[in-house]
């Protein structure tokens, strides 16, 4: 506590802030015309582990399915910007999220950990002191750690401050007239807008004052929002939602702009990625925290480099959540953490970028969601889970079958792209295999032994239900 009152940059970041509120406008940048990043390659990303100039920038989208975005193949141009910052970094393919629900799954990106070993798996679960954040990690590194949320689920009541220095929701300016949402409380919460604009301000104010770790946790795709200039795509859900990621895309083309406008883009790692995906009634389930069907797991995971690597660099290898911080530490040499679920992909990033072939490291990937996460403690836990190996995907659904048992799936994503044809009778040795894998998953206990709970006041249930949560 000492050495945080010694320096005085958070209480510059703090001023800052106070001075964004009271402008209540916009910093506007336009996007440069050039990138100034120099080439790079296969060298320049081992060098990044010797260099002590290197900062991360870390951008969660809450809700956003990587398959609605033009670089993942999208036919809509959702994302423009998105699209061109990352086409000379790195896309990974096919990435799946370990929950559908906000607090599990990034219980489980930040420890590295599956949900059953965070313990993180209904709404009074906190992560425990014990876990080891990757904000602890950098602070320890020399870091100055930064987190700008909104989603209550991801407060700091439920541990999610961990290592951070300054853990705040944005101040709420003036919102853009033009601005719509699906849902009328976000005039009370403001928008990304908030959130990018005061992680501006802290790259301007302290973005060169030695390295840092800057989180920003974006929700309007959670809430559907947009404005009019992007609102292009018609009126159903699924097209709103589609306008509410080109709104968002605008908002980070003005955060990838500032970063070079501050000419912090030759230092800094820029990471995207999200906590769960969105159903649109692709077999009558909507929205998120329901299931984990392909369309609420899997998410985007893009990274961008302080160097430009050769367009179109993309690891085709099935990846996870858990695996996003050891890639991550590893980029920066730091050591991977002692206990984890995850795997570091710098190895596919180094064959990627050489132009090897990308090693065939293809392993298993978990999701699964506690249906019963917003039910009293006292209601026995309902387990939906999922395992991918390769293009399959088995789901096991408590209670979903003809005479009340657990209902199983198979999917061949190959042959199956929407994953609606299930092979589970056709397929009973690898139904059989993929069971098994969820069920040694779900053995797993937190190390610490459980999570820790805590009472959740009325006033902070409503703020969730606000964000459409149906929380009883
Ligand atoms: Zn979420």
């Amino acid at each position: 506590m000492n050495t945080l009152l010694q320096k005085n940059w958070p209480w510059l970041v703090a001023a800052g802030l106070i001075v964004l509120w009271l402008l209540s406008t916009a910093v506007k940048f336009e996007p440069p015309v050039t990138d100034t990043r120099p080439i790079g390659g296969e060298e320049d990303i081992l060098k990044l582990a010797e260099r002590d100039d290197v900062n991360v920038l870390f951008v969660l989208v809450d809700t956003l399915r990587a398959d609605r975005l033009g670089t993942y193949g999208y036919a809509r141009d959702t994302s423009p910007a998105i699209d061109r910052f990352f086409s000379t970094g790195v896309r990974f393919d096919r990435h799946l999220s370990q929950s559908s629900w906000t607090k599990s799954s990034m219980a489980s990106l930040w420890t590295s950990l599956y949900p059953t070993r965070t313990g993180v798996t209904r709404y009074e679960h906190v992560v425990a002191d014990e876990a080891v954040m990757p904000a602890e990690r950098l602070r320890e590194a020399g870091f100055r750690t930064v987190g700008i949320y909104r989603n209550g689920w991801i407060a700091p009541t439920f541990g999610f401050n961990q290592g951070f220095d300054v853990y705040t929701r944005a101040p709420r300016r003036k919102m853009n007239p033009s601005v719509r949402a699906k849902n009328p409380t976000i005039s009370d919460t403001g928008t990304d807008e908030d959130t990018v604009a005061a992680g501006i301000e802290f790259l301007r104010v302290s973005g060169h004052d030695g390295r840092f770790f800057l989180y920003m946790h974006l929700m309007d795709v959670h809430e559907y929002l947009y404005d009019e200039e992007s609102a292009i795509f018609g009126g159903t859900q699924s097209d709103m939602y589609d306008s509410s990621i080109r709104w968002t895309d605008g908002t980070l083309d003005v955060l990838f702009a500032a970063l070079d406008e501050f000419g912090l883009a030759e230092n800094t790692i820029v990471v995207v990625t999200a906590d769960h995906g969105e159903a649109f009634r692709e077999r009558g389930i909507e929205g998120h925290a329901r299931a984990v069907y392909r369309e609420t797991t899997e998410v985007p995971f893009l990274l961008s480099f302080p160097f430009r690597l050769e367009p179109g660099l993309v690891i085709p290898t099935r990846t996870e959540g858990v695996d996003v911080w050891p890639t991550i530490f590893d980029l920066l040499g730091l050591d991977l953490p002692d206990e984890s679920d995850g795997t570091s992909r710098l190895p596919e990033i180094l064959a990627a970028a050489s132009g090897e072939p990308i090693p065939d490291s293809e392993t298993n990937a978990f999701a699964m969601l506690d249906e019963t996460w917003g039910r009293p403690p006292t209601m026995e836990s309902r387990l939906r889970v999922a395992v991918t190996d390769g293009n399959w995907r088995y789901l096991r659904s408590p209670g979903r079958g003809k005479n009340g048992e657990a209902m199983e799936e198979l999917f061949d994503g190959e042959n199956d792209p929407a994953e609606l044809r299930n092979l589970a009778e056709e397929e009973p040795e690898r139904v059989e295999r993929l069971r098994a894998i969820a069920d040694a998953n779900l053995e797993a206990r937190p190390s610490w032994g459980e999570a820790p709970k805590r009472e959740i006041g009325e006033l902070e249930l409503n703020q969730l239900r606000a964000l459409g949560y149906a929380i009883p």
